[in-house]
């Protein structure tokens, strides 16, 4: 039963009153769809089914599969995700052009479905700070974001109000608050029974503070992108109008196709161009309700100088230590190779300035690829290297395994060591990697990470 005064607010969204009947018997009663976006770093063909019209790596699937039991979900080949959020990738290509080097914040970024988009759309030497409050959350966001494995991503743990020591700093940041998630109705039912009106006053409130803390950290000229998953006025238009209210910015022109059953609004900027919003409702598109907005900071004088830098943690490589990682890489000529304590990471070359500005000054749970420690100059694997989209797989032999046993390897069982080389081998499913495997005479040591196995199938 949807709550009485959540369905009043409804008068608010723009919709008319068969718009909101409609609207209200689907968050009852609808399907939800299922969707998946895939990497296009692991998998080179799109797979079949038909596309999500916004996003060219997006595809329904006719059911809702047990995704556990699926080795290639596990090896990052897709991430499931709500179509409507996948809108992200339209704005991205409207704004910006394939190859530009962006530093991007997602500021609200657990369990990773925007970041992960970000980083594929951003190319690998733009450099993503994913960043979640919450720690436990802020751990489940780093190991999608190593399963994802393209290595331009940072993760951070840290509040809003932290982002000032980057002023300036970001060319784009994605806010996709907190909020009432009344667009999850259908798809979450707890979601009906935290849902009040007071919810909604405080969810703005957290919003609005949120926009003004990190305000500063996007560079004069930047793009915000404002998203929520409701679809009450407060939270969504009146938190833009407030912006444009408070701070120098107005909007961007994104066009967008009628067919797709999006609706759009505007925000009015004063003299500026109006802020375009976009909403989704789950009767009017195959998708969850969602809502953005997409604003740009005014153009004005850059400032640059970053506050001091907390002692480094990065070593940089020696010239053997770099002899010693280069073969696992596909293209080592494009990375830069550093120690963090004992163990070797390698970054983008182009992205690591920026990956170290970060690391000075927020707290940053995982970075770039890690690849492992160096025993007299030979590399002990560890598992986010085998999850890299470019290693190099001639690196070691490869032991491809048919779903049985894969989905054996992931619950970290025993795997036989016939068929496998002495020595570290790499573990593949459908020629896409899961991980390392250790073989040792006739015992083999499954390497897969004990907090990643899947369990009670
Ligand atoms: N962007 C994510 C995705 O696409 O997978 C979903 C983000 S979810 C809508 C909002 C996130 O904001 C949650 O992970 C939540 O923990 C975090 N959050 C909660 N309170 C916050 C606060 N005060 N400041 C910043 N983030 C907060």
């Amino acid at each position: 039963m949807l709550p009485p005064s959540f369905i009043e607010s409804l008068a608010g969204t723009g919709l008319d009153a068969a718009g909101r009947d409609a609207l209200c018997r689907t968050l009852e009663a609808g399907e939800t769809p299922v969707s998946v976006r895939f990497n296009p770093y692991k998998l080179a063909e799109r797979p079949e089914g038909e596309g999500v019209p916004w996003n060219r790596y997006g595809f329904y699937l006719a059911e809702r599969p047990r995704f556990t039991l699926d080795p290639l979900f596990h090896a990052g080949v897709y991430y499931v995700q709500e179509a409507s959020s996948m809108f992200l990738e339209h704005i991205y290509r409207s704004l910006f052009g394939e190859g530009e080097r962006l530093r991007i914040l997602d500021l609200c970024a657990a369990p990773g479905g925007k970041s992960t988009l970000l980083a594929t759309a951003a190319g690998l030497e733009s450099v993503v700070v994913a960043n979640e409050v919450i720690r436990a959350r802020a751990l489940t966001l780093a190991d999608n974001i190593r399963k994802w494995g393209l290595g331009n991503v940072a993760v951070t743990s840290n509040d809003p109000s932290h982002f000032g020591a980057l002023e300036h700093w970001f060319d784009l940041i994605a806010v996709d608050a907190p909020c009432s998630g009344e667009g999850m109705f259908r798809k979450n039912p707890e979601a009906t029974a935290q849902w009040s009106p007071q919810a909604v006053e405080l969810c703005a409130g957290r919003q609005r503070r949120i926009l003004s803390e990190v305000w500063s950290a996007l560079r004069p000229g930047g793009i915000l992108i404002y998203s929520t998953c409701t679809f009450n006025r407060r939270e969504n238009e009146e938190n833009v109008a407030w912006l444009v209210e408070n701070y120098d910015c107005e909007g961007v022109r994104i066009e967008t196709d009628p067919a797709w059953g999006i609706v759009r609004g505007e925000v009015p900027a004063g003299e500026g161009v109006p802020v375009p919003v976009f909403r989704f409702f789950p009767h009017a598109v195959r998708g969850e309700g969602f809502f953005c907005a997409v604003i740009r900071k005014a153009e004005g004088r850059v400032r640059t100088r970053l506050s001091k830098p907390r002692r480094t943690v990065f070593t940089e490589a020696t010239r053997q230590e770099q002899a010693s990682l280069r073969p696992w890489f596909g293209q080592p000529e494009f990375m830069h190779f550093v120690r963090i304590g004992d163990q070797m990471y390698g970054y983008y070359e182009e992205a690591y300035p920026a990956v170290r500005e970060v690391a000075e000054r927020l707290s940053v749970l995982y970075s770039g690829v890690h690849a492992g420690q160096l025993y007299h100059g030979k590399l002990k694997p560890e598992h986010p290297l085998a999850l890299f989209h470019d290693l190099a797989r001639e690196a070691v032999p490869q032991a491809e395994l048919g779903e049985t046993a894969a989905l054996g390897y992931l619950r970290r069982g025993d795997i036989p060591a016939d068929g496998l080389a002495e020595g570290m081998n790499l573990v593949c499913f459908e020629g896409v990697p899961l991980g390392w495997i250790k073989r040792i005479g006739n015992r083999t040591n499954n390497l897969y990470p004990k907090e990643l196995r899947i369990q009670n199938l």
